[in-house]
């Protein structure tokens, strides 16, 4: 036979000699070798099989075809033959920063079920700096995590103890104060007035720090993007857009051009629907909360269950959520920016890492294709962030915050809990 200089050919025939002498030359090992296993690719919509990955020092440092490499040198080889990788879930709206030790029971929760990553939308800044510390201290322990401190409400805010009431008088110091304290963004709330929320905005971009949060009841969507408000969430506010075809596209320009974000948590609708219908969600998750907040969901349990139901309410609850549903697809089709988010803590009976999980099967049951929603969780949060150099993709030098899957999520989007193992950090966090 002749030879024939096939570039790819020799491509692969100088790979398996690096890898050879690589085994052999250096006295170098991995921390962990996964072996055999397919990389799932969300930002081309692929899945790349067969592949190694090498992980030292919290990084993935290498990633090579299988079958170019020989016996790999590592503390930890895992067998990846018929699992999947993807990188770790970001849950983008969630509030821990409300007590004191919180994360102790929550966060071997949060990353059983594959959440690495978090952004708080409100609560207490010096809870969070302390987060901070700990997560800098112990990264294999801790979710990646950014908040903003209080919420920024209007004079009589909707959460007092959790939120700092905003005037046009004390708006430069409160703020300030949140920029120079570790705040990594301000979180606006429903009822800020037009002007102060303008004056956020500015203030917002003087410094480089964002502001994220509810469309306030006093300008309307279209302002709030005008404006440069980073993320909205829930979609609140947007049900009348819902309602006016022209007017929502219109919308979807300007959001599109300012870059704006969407957080649906479309499992507060959900959770309200079910509770209107006497429908309280307990699973094993439930014993291990936060005897506070299980308190509070108690509470609003047996208020619910005293009163007597209208069937009106039912339907106009009902509606929200099908309108909800339809508002999160059109977003979508016309390639809004969208974030994977929960609200735990902000809404009865939403449980850590689990409820991100019913998120995404909410969100595969109204037609979002599989590969978006796992982009949606991983990528798009660390776009988001502005830190894709590190996370978001299962690719050289990126993080290793990875979850491993028994069966491709892909194929249904349900598989995404039958997760094998968690690697944060570069180390093994379940199994
Ligand atoms: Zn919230």
């Amino acid at each position: 036979m002749r030879f024939i200089f096939q570039p790819g050919r020799f491509l692969l025939f100088a790979l398996a000699n690096f890898c050879l002498l690589n085994g052999k030359g250096q006295s170098r090992s991995f921390d962990i070798v996964i072996k055999n296993i397919s990389i799932i690719d969300t930002r081309h919509a692929r899945i790349l099989p067969d592949r190694t990955v090498f992980i030292k020092d919290g990084r993935i440092v290498k990633i090579q075809r299988s079958r170019n490499c020989q016996k790999p040198e590592a503390d930890t080889i895992i067998e990846g033959e018929g699992k999947f990788i993807s990188p770790g879930f970001w849950d983008m709206h969630m509030h821990i920063c409300w007590k004191d030790h919180l994360d102790e029971a929550l966060y071997p929760t949060l990353l059983s079920y594959g959440v690495t990553g978090l952004r708080d939308m409100g609560g207490d800044l010096q809870l969070l700096r302390a987060l901070k510390k700990k997560a800098a201290a112990k990264p294999a322990g801790s979710p990646y995590l950014v908040g903003p401190g209080p919420i920024l409400d209007g004079a009589r805010p909707i959460h007092a103890d959790a939120s700092v009431p905003l005037t046009i008088g004390n708006i430069e110091g409160v703020l300030d104060s949140l920029r120079k304290n570790g705040a990594d963004f301000f979180k606006v709330y429903s009822l800020l007035p037009k002007d102060v929320l303008d004056s956020v905005a500015f203030y917002s971009h003087k410094y480089n720090m964002p502001f994220a949060g509810h469309v306030s009841e006093y300008v309307e969507p279209e302002e709030a993007v005008a404006i440069g408000q980073r993320s909205l969430e829930h979609l609140n506010r947007l049900e009348d857009l819902g309602r006016d075809t022209a007017r929502l596209l219109q919308f979807i320009g300007i959001a599109n051009r300012q870059q704006a974000w969407f957080c649906p948590t479309l499992i507060i609708y959900k959770r309200k629907n079910e509770m209107l219908n006497g429908h309280f969600e307990y699973n094993s998750l439930y014993q291990g909360l936060d005897s506070s907040l299980k308190a509070e969901w108690e509470q609003v349990k047996s208020k619910m269950e005293s009163k007597e139901v209208a069937k009106a309410d039912v339907a106009s609850r009902n509606e929200r959520f099908e309108n909800q549903k339809r508002l999160v697809k059109t977003l979508y089709n016309n390639k809004v920016n969208l974030l994977l988010g929960t609200d735990f803590a902000g809404m009865q009976f939403v449980y850590p890492g689990y409820s991100l999980h019913e998120e995404m099967k909410l969100l595969s049951d109204i037609g979002i294709a599989n590969f978006d929603i796992l982009k949606m969780g991983t990528y798009n949060a660390a776009a988001f962030l502005g830190i894709t150099k590190l996370y978001g993709t299962v690719e050289v030098n990126k993080m290793a915050d990875l979850v491993i899957f028994n069966k491709n999520p892909i194929e249904d989007i349900t598989n995404s809990t039958q997760i094998d193992l968690v690697i944060k950090a570069g180390q093994i966090v379940k199994r």
